[in-house]
């Protein structure tokens, strides 16, 4: 990997120029996409609206194997080898197959950075400007930029797709929102109780010192404040340090007009458990790895286009099986739903779906040669569209 990348973030100098390389977006799935181009020798800029890891997006829940397989051990909070599930009619404990962990939002970013040779820029994304000679130009508050190649990592606005899309609300998302308060805790909990959300879930994961406790609504209009606050209350925890987001929880397309989309913006966490991180990771260093073949010489920007494209459908069956399972858990009758997970909780049970879960982004995928490794072809991809302009937090509103 090279060296650490440049910061020159909060400048009021106007942005304006061409690179080889542009990545709108500095988290999980944009470093990701960075790093991979890390010695390429290409002229790579980094944009966000915030300083790298300045904002947290997520309750940073991760498989310990991909902290792991990407060299980060070092930021490991908390290890977890069960899952503990809390509904109506009582509790069940699953052993998994894998351990999960926790870790904080600003340590794997800073890391992630450090293995970039890039530069950053902050900048707010306003929108996409035309192509010419095969150079996109994207706006942003600080000027316009232009690159071959593109990256929208910018989470679920996607804000570079070509024209407009859905409004929250109507759209195919996932509202969250969590609360950070200190305490300690051993387990990995989620709740599937409709006194804290109709269709979603509850968690409380602890990290060290603190405790992020959360709720998600799998229906945009469903408010997720006092669901939140009442599991907080419940575990006898202030609900203090709010932070929320919506999420996506159906892919949208990888590729349009030139760009190229990973993470939430092309819809790539999963459905049921919102678990959107190592998705991203997945599919930003997928991206970064066609983006350097292509810069390389070793591929056309079509080429390379077509090959993450693949490598995106071949999941659809997986992401689609577990939306058919977030719309199927509202509608069992509640008194029914402990019996279910007591069934669930048997061990070849368990291991053949969370490994099968697990695959949908392997992090075995960290150390492989190629994207196309991983193609199974001859799945077809959903299509779905994303607004401009809509903001993406709602913690105000909640
Ligand atoms: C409350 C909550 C808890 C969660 N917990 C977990 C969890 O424990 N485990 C898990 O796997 N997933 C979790 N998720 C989901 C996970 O956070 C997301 O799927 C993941 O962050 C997606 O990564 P990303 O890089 O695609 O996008 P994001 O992490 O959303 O990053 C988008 C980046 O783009 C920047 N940006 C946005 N708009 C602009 C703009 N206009 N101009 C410039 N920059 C911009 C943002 O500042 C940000 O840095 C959680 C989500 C929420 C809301």
């Amino acid at each position: 990997m090279g060296t650490q990348g440049r910061q020159n973030g909060g400048g009021e100098r106007p942005l304006a120029g061409h690179h080889d390389v542009l990545i709108c977006g500095a988290s999980f799935a944009g470093l990701a996409a960075a790093r991979e181009l890390a010695g390429s020798g290409a002229d790579v800029l980094v944009v966000d609206r915030y300083r790298i890891g300045e904002r947290p997006t997520s309750a940073c829940g991760i498989p310990t194997d991909w902290l792991r397989a990407l060299g980060l051990m070092e930021i490991e909070l908390q290890r977890f080898g069960e899952l503990v599930v809390h509904s109506a009619g009582g509790t069940t404990v699953l052993d998994l197959p894998y351990t999960f962990s926790t870790f904080d939002y600003d340590e794997m970013c800073e890391l992630l950075w450090r293995n970039c040779d890039a530069a950053f820029e902050t900048a707010t994304v306003t929108g996409r400007g035309g192509e010419e000679d095969g150079e996109i130009a994207v706006e942003t508050d600080r000027g316009t930029i232009s690159a071959p190649l593109v990256v929208d990592a910018l989470g679920w606005p996607r804000i570079l797709a070509p024209d407009g899309g859905f409004q929250p609300l109507d759209a195919p998302l996932t509202r969250a929102l969590e609360v950070h308060p200190p305490g300690t805790g051993q387990d990995l909990e989620v709740w599937v109780d409709r006194r804290y959300v109709p269709a979603g879930y509850g968690w409380c994961f602890p990290a060290d010192d603190e405790l992020r406790i959360g709720v998600c609504s799998y229906r945009p209009p469903s408010h997720v404040r006092a669901g939140t606050d009442l599991l907080a209350a419940d575990l006898g925890r202030e609900p203090v340090r709010y932070q929320g987001n919506w999420i996506p929880h159906e892919l949208r397309p990888p590729a349009e007009a030139g760009v190229f989309f990973a993470g939430d913006s092309a819809g790539q966490c999963l459905p049921l458990t919102a678990e959107g991180i190592r998705t991203a990771l997945y599919y930003g260093v997928a991206v970064g790895r066609e983006l350097r073949a292509v810069v390389e010489g070793r591929r056309s920007r079509d080429q390379a286009t077509a090959a993450y494209t693949r490598l995106h459908d071949s999941h659809q069956k997986g992401f689609r099986l577990l939306l058919f399972v977030q719309r199927l858990i509202p509608r069992i009758p509640p008194r029914l739903l402990a019996p279910l997970f007591r069934v669930y909780r048997t061990r070849w049970l368990v291991n053949l779906t969370f490994n099968a879960y697990l695959r949908l982004a392997p992090p075995g995928f960290v150390g492989e040669a190629s994207a196309d490794d991983q193609v199974r072809p001859g799945e077809q991809q959903g299509d779905a569209e994303q607004p401009l302009g809509t903001d993406r937090d709602f913690v105000k509103a909640e």
